[in-house]
């Protein structure tokens, strides 16, 4: 959703005195009488009056602040409630509506729910992109009704109550003199029209719940923690109201010979003593073919070979990581007499001393230190 503090033009540390100050010259500039028939004047007005809704109430903007989300909010994540401009308009216009004098249309039909779904991909589908089937259970319109939520051949009639405004006035008459006070109209709960005989299918919501399956582009690169959003294939609003969006979560299956770390593979290629010490030409399966690796003479343990552009795609942006390969030299734990033979003369050659050959010879020294 979008930031309340970036919509009334404060910091996140504005005093509930600069939030109000930014309020009212928001109101004033964007309210209905300075840009009538303006919808986008409209739509920015309603945004403003929402982010004050939440940031004027202590307990509300302390929720935004940990939440990041309104969370305490009337109408939830994304969805308008009418009844919150009348408390606005109450506490800051001296009561009475501001659209008081040419009563404007009712609040449009609440939007759907967003949905969230995980889905499970391949390693390598991650690694180049794919198309991942996800199923969610959702609202579609109902198509009996047409969304409408009224039953076939009837239509929604104008509310009665308050002439299909959504909002009634009340005038009372206290200490203070006349107060107007502007609300939601009782009878249709501020939706300005009422349905006579609901549609048996939708029992008047103009929605059903369905299992819908969505084919969604995987871009490449993405990992484990990735979320897709697919505005608008979220659930969508009873009687007519816009969907939500749908976020796909993403898991990304571990790969059986590459590790990830970032947007490089790292490889652990385990090599015997004389392959390190001797060098080896080999070929190496990368995930986008076979590559000659040069393992050079004297290879050391933990050496890394770098394959430039062979790792994952960056998915914000250009290019890709690299592909790691990084040397584990296997010391031999059993030998044969042959081995044992030749290594004892490389190590003769190497002036290093090494145990003597006979059968049992450590079980009679008492070392302090333990193998671990
Ligand atoms: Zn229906």
């Amino acid at each position: 959703m979008a930031d309340l503090y970036a919509t009334l033009g404060v910091g996140p540390q504005a005093t509930p005195e600069e939030i109000k100050k930014a309020y009212r010259r928001l109101a004033r500039q964007l309210h209905p009488d300075a840009s009538p028939e303006d919808p986008v004047a409209e739509a920015r007005f309603k945004e403003v009056a929402r982010a004050y809704e939440v940031l004027s109430d202590p307990d509300r903007r302390r929720r935004y602040d940990t939440f990041g989300d309104e969370g305490a909010g009337a109408g939830g994540r994304g969805g308008y409630d009418a009844g919150g401009f009348g408390d606005i308009f109450e506490a800051f216009f001296g009561g009475g509506s501001p659209f008081g004098g040419a009563p404007r249309g009712p609040a449009g039909p609440a939007r759907g729910a967003d949905l969230e779904v995980v889905a499970r991909i391949d390693f390598v589908d991650a690694v180049f992109g794919c198309q991942q089937e996800v199923t969610v259970r959702t609202a579609v319109a109902c198509d009996t009704c047409e969304a409408t939520g009224a039953a076939p051949g009837t239509t929604p009639e104008t509310c009665g109550e308050c002439g299909g405004t959504g909002q009634v006035r009340r005038v009372r008459q206290s200490i203070l003199g006349q107060m107007v006070t502007a609300g939601p109209c009782g009878r249709c709960g501020g939706a300005g029209r009422i349905i006579p005989s609901p549609c048996a299918d939708c029992r008047g919501e103009g929605r059903r719940v369905v299992e819908k399956t969505y084919n969604v582009d995987v871009p490449a690169g993405v990992d484990t923690g990735s979320t897709l959003r697919l505005s608008g294939r979220g659930a969508v609003g009873p009687r007519g109201g816009p969907a939500g969006d749908l976020y796909v979560h993403l898991e990304v299956a571990p790969h059986d010979r590459f590790e990830r770390v970032g947007d490089d593979l790292l490889f652990d290629l385990h090599l015997g003593v004389a392959q390190a010490a001797l060098g080896v030409l080999l070929e190496f399966e990368t995930l986008d073919g076979t590559e000659d690796l040069v393992i050079a003479r004297g290879t050391q343990p933990g050496q890394v070979y770098r394959l430039r552009g062979r790792g994952v795609p960056h998915v914000h942006g250009r290019g890709r990581g690299d592909l790691l390969v990084r040397a584990v030299v296997d010391v031999p734990a059993e030998l044969t007499d042959d081995e044992d033979e030749l290594l004892r003369r490389l190590a003769e050659l190497r002036g290093e001393p090494v145990a003597p050959a006979e059968q049992g010879f450590f079980a009679r020294i008492r070392s302090a230190f333990t193998a671990s």
